[in-house]
C-alpha cells in the first residue's frame, strides 16, 4: 500500500511512500536483534563518538531538515530551525552521557555488590506528528547511548524527517540494523512492535487513548513502556505578576505549533481581581500572532496537521468565542487563534483540543487556582506568573504536573527531565533520567571470602 504525504499548508502531495506491514516490522525487529551484540559491544567512547558525528551531521543538514519538517508539519520555518537545533543538542548531550551513566559498588556482608547498566535490547519507538524529529531524537539519543538497537515508527502523516535522519545515522557510521525507520500504520506496525516478543520496550508519545492500548499490549510480554501522553496544562496568572509580560507571552504558551503541543497551556487561569485588565492585553497579544505561510521568516503559526484534525478542533468552539483571530482563506488546514471564556467543567477545559483554542477561566485566590489547575485527569506541564517567590514555589509544588515554569512558557530542555503525572503518562525523557528508561540495573555479588 502506498502512502501519500501532504503539505498541510497547501494540501498538496509532497511524497508517495511504500507502507510497511507486519512482515516488514518483523524483519526490522530481526535486523535490530542481529545488530544488538555488535552495538552493545562498541566501547563507550566509540559509541559517544558515533553519536557526536550524528549530531554534527544534523547540524550540517540543519536547513534541509528544517525545510522537510516545515513542509511536512506546516511549522513556521523559524520554529522548525529551532527544533532541528535541539535535535543536534540531544545527540551531543547523549554522546556526552554514554560514559557517565554507570553503576555503583555497594558494600555488603561477605563481599561487594556491583551494579551495571545493561541495555534493554531491541526497543520500539512510536512517535507522533506534532514534533516528529524532535521527539524521535529524545528517544533515540538515550536508547542508542545505552547500547540498545531501535525500530522507529513515525506517524503516517509525518514520516519524512525520520527517514532522512535514518540516512544520516548510517552516514555517521552507526552500523546498519541499529536504527530502522518503518513507515506504516500505528494499528498495524505500531501494534506489532507492541506485541513482538523480541521487543523489550516501547517508548511512546501520542494520545492518552493509544497510550492505554500500548500499556495493554505490552502486558502480554511484560514490556517496559514510557508513555508521554496528552495534557491540559494551566497558565496561572496571579494579580501580583508582571501582567504585561505575562500577557505578551501567553499566546505563545498555547498557540505555538498551532496548539498541537502536549505542553500547550490551554487553560489560562486569571485571578479575578485582574481578570478584565489581563484579558484585554491577552486579546491584543493574540491579535498580533502572525498566522500564515510557514516558509515566511516572520510567520509564528502555521496550519493544523490535517482536515480531519481541523474538524476535531472546530468541534470545541460552539457559538461566538471571546476572540477569533485571522487565518488564510486558502488551501491548507488553517484555523485561527481562538479564545473562549469557560468554566473548568466545560468540555473545552477538560479535553485536549490540540489546536489553537484557549479556555480562559477566572479564579479567586491561590487555593482556588491550585484546585482548578489540578482538576483534570492530565498532569504534564504548566506556568505560574507571580512576583512572589514564595508563592511561585508553593504553587509549583502543589500543582500535579511533571514539568512547570515560573514567569516563562518554557519547560522543555535537553538537560532536564520531561514527562507527566497522572494520565499524561510516566517515565522521563531528556536529561540523565531518560537513560534510566533505556537500561536495566544488574546487581552482581562478588564474594571476598576464602
Ligand atoms: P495517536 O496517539 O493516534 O498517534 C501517535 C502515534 O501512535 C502515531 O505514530 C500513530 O501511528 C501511533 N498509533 C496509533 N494507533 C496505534 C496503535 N493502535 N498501536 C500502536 N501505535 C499506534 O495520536 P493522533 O495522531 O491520532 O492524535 C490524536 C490526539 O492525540 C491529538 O489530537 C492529541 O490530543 C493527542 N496527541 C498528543 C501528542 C503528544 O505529544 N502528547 C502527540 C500527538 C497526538 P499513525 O499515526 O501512523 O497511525
Amino acid at each position: 500500500m502506498t502512502l501519500t504525504v501532504l503539505n498541510p499548508a497547501t494540501e498538496e502531495p509532497i511524497a508517495e511512500l511504500e507502507q510497511a506491514g507486519v512482515e516488514e516490522a518483523d524483519e526490522a525487529v530481526t535486523r535490530a536483534r542481529e545488530a544488538l551484540p555488535g552495538w552493545r559491544a562498541v566501547a563507550p567512547a566509540d559509541r559517544a563518538r558515533l553519536l557526536r558525528r550524528l549530531a554534527a551531521l544534523v547540524e550540517e543538514h540543519a536547513e534541509e531538515l528544517a525545510l522537510i519538517e516545515s513542509q511536512n508539519v506546516g511549522k513556521p520555518i523559524s520554529g522548525a530551525r529551532a527544533e532541528v537545533g535541539m535535535v543536534a543538542q540531544v545527540f551531543h548531550f547523549y554522546a556526552g552521557a554514554v560514559d557517565k551513566h554507570y553503576g555503583e559498588t555497594i558494600p555488603v556482608a561477605g563481599g561487594v555488590a556491583a551494579t551495571f547498566r545493561e541495555p534493554l535490547g531491541v526497543v520500539g519507538l512510536i512517535v507522533p506528528w506534532n514534533f516528529p524529529l524532535n521527539i524521535s531524537s529524545w528517544k533515540l539519543g538515550p536508547a542508542l547511548a545505552c547500547g540498545n538497537t531501535v525500530v522507529l515508527k513515525p506517524a503516517e502523516l509525518t514520516p519524512l524527517s525520520a527517514l532522512r535522519l535514518a540516512e544520516l545515522v548510517l552516514e555517521a557510521g552507526i552500523p546498519g540494523g541499529v536504527v530502522t525507520v518503518l513507515v506504516g500504520k500505528g494499528s498495524v506496525v505500531g501494534q506489532r512492535l507492541i506485541e513482538h516478543p523480541d521487543v523489550a520496550k516501547i517508548g511512546f508519545t501520542g494520545s492518552t487513548e493509544v497510550g492505554r492500548l500500548v500499556m495493554q499490549g505490552a502486558a502480554g510480554t511484560i514490556k517496559r513502556v514510557t508513555l508521554e501522553l496528552g495534557g491540559k496544562s494551566a497558565n496561572v496568572i496571579f494579580e501580583d505578576a508582571d501582567l504585561e509580560r505575562a500577557a505578551a507571552a501567553a499566546p505563545y504558551g498555547v498557540f505555538d505549533n498551532a496548539g498541537q503541543d502536549c505542553c500547550a497551556r490551554s487553560r489560562v487561569l486569571i485571578q479575578e481581581s485582574v481578570y478584565d485588565r489581563f484579558l484585554d492585553m491577552f486579546v491584543e497579544a493574540t491579535r498580533r500572532v502572525k498566522v500564515g505561510d510557514p516558509a515566511r521568516e516572520d510567520t509564528e503559526m502555521g496550519p493544523l496537521i490535517s482536515a480531519q484534525h481541523r474538524e476535531t478542533v472546530a468541534s470545541f468552539v460552539d457559538g461566538e468565542p471571546l476572540f477569533r483571530g485571522d487565518a488564510p482563506d486558502a488551501p491548507g488546514f488553517w484555523f485561527p487563534c481562538t479564545l473562549v471564556e469557560a468554566t473548568n467543567e466545560d468540555r473545552i477545559a477538560r479535553e485536549e483540543v490540540f489546536g489553537p483554542v484557549a479556555a480562559v477561566i477566572p479564579f479567586r485566590d491561590e487555593a482556588d487556582a491550585i484546585r482548578i489547575a489540578n482538576d483534570t485527569p492530565y498532569g504534564l506541564s504548566g506556568s505560574i506568573w507571580t512576583r512572589d517567590g514564595g508563592r511561585a514555589l508553593r504553587v509549583a509544588r502543589a500543582i500535579e504536573t511533571g514539568v512547570l515554569s515560573v514567569n516563562s512558557n518554557s519547560s522543555v530542555r535537553v538537560q532536564t527531565p520531561f514527562g507527566g503525572f497522572k494520565q499524561s503518562g510516566f517515565g522521563r525523557e531528556l536529561g540523565m533520567q531518560a537513560l534510566d528508561g533505556y537500561s536495566e540495573v544488574k546487581s552482581i555479588f562478588i564474594s571476598t571470602e576464602g
